[in-house]
């Protein structure tokens, strides 16, 4: 079982946890396993409470996943039935003091009153502007102004419900951003989403975490020369005006010893230098 952080659980309807889940559905499962916290609910129950409120498609098992990404879930068997307790903020969880930002830097964050998305303004559109996370906190995401942008409440939404088709991924992402390397961003990334179509835009918030990529394609192109394959396609979705870049892993190889880059600059100078021959 992962370790649990000795720090108080937030309330489900604290800002807090509208930062870490952006879907709703996992809000609400991790209110239910808070208030039940006591007398833990089985995995029938689990399911029950999540179809009623979503219907009976819905995936609580990946709702509850996506709750483990920052909390510890313990899991208790007697007999055939399983319980599901909420324990704790999960050791290697986001800071709990993220998500809640001073006034002095929502101020500042929203002094241009304007959406950085589509430009709209409170004034001339009577749109309302939030303060978003460019990357969100569940994928490690911080609290510093280069991350924060305002946002209308409708780019908001959009913008999450991108990053929820991702959600289940999270804790594979997060991993994928704590690379120090653009190479080893993009390149974990797809090795978390292997034999799925990864959409460009995607790669791109990825390979651009640590710090801005201007040509993260540049980058994924040189994984091919560390052996990596992969396969690109792009269509045209219905109703969209732009096309889709997707990509796909094929095959990878573990990561060289120390800097990527210049194994990456080695077997470029080693292949130049068998041409010449
Ligand atoms: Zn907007």
């Amino acid at each position: 079982m992962p370790k649990v952080q000795d720090r108080r659980l937030p309330e489900p309807d604290s800002p807090e946890i509208r930062q870490l889940f952006p879907l709703e559905s996992v809000r609400q499962l991790y209110g239910f396993l808070y208030e039940r916290r006591d007398s833990p609910p089985t995995t029938e129950e689990i399911h029950a409470f999540v179809a009623d409120l979503f219907g009976p498609q819905s995936e609580a098992i990946r709702r509850l996943r996506s709750i483990r990404d920052c909390f510890v879930v313990q899991r208790t068997q007697t007999g055939r039935i399983h319980r599901y307790r909420l324990l704790g903020w999960k050791a290697d969880a986001p800071d709990a003091m993220r998500g809640t930002l001073s006034r002095a830097t929502r101020a500042r964050i929203l002094a241009p009153q304007r959406c950085a998305q589509c430009g709209r303004t409170p004034l001339g559109d009577e749109v309302k502007l939030h303060i978003d996370h460019k990357i969100p906190i569940s994928w490690g995401g911080e609290d510093d102004d280069d991350n924060l942008q305002p946002l209308c409440e409708e780019c908001n939404l959009g913008k999450r419900d991108f990053y929820a088709t991702y959600d289940s991924h999270s804790a594979a992402i997060r991993n994928a951003t704590r690379q120090d390397e653009p190479h080893g961003r993009i390149g974990e990334l797809l090795k978390a989403l292997e034999g799925e179509w990864v959409p460009s835009d995607l790669i791109s918030i990825v390979a651009s975490m640590r710090q801005y990529q201007d040509d993260w394609q540049r980058r994924l192109r040189e994984l091919k020369d560390l052996g990596w394959v992969y396969h690109n396609r792009v269509t045209w979705p219905a109703g969209s005006r732009r096309a889709l870049s997707e990509y796909r892993l094929v095959k990878w190889t573990p990561w060289p010893e120390g800097s990527i880059r210049s194994a990456i600059e080695e077997g470029k100078s080693r292949k130049r230098a068998r041409e010449d021959d």
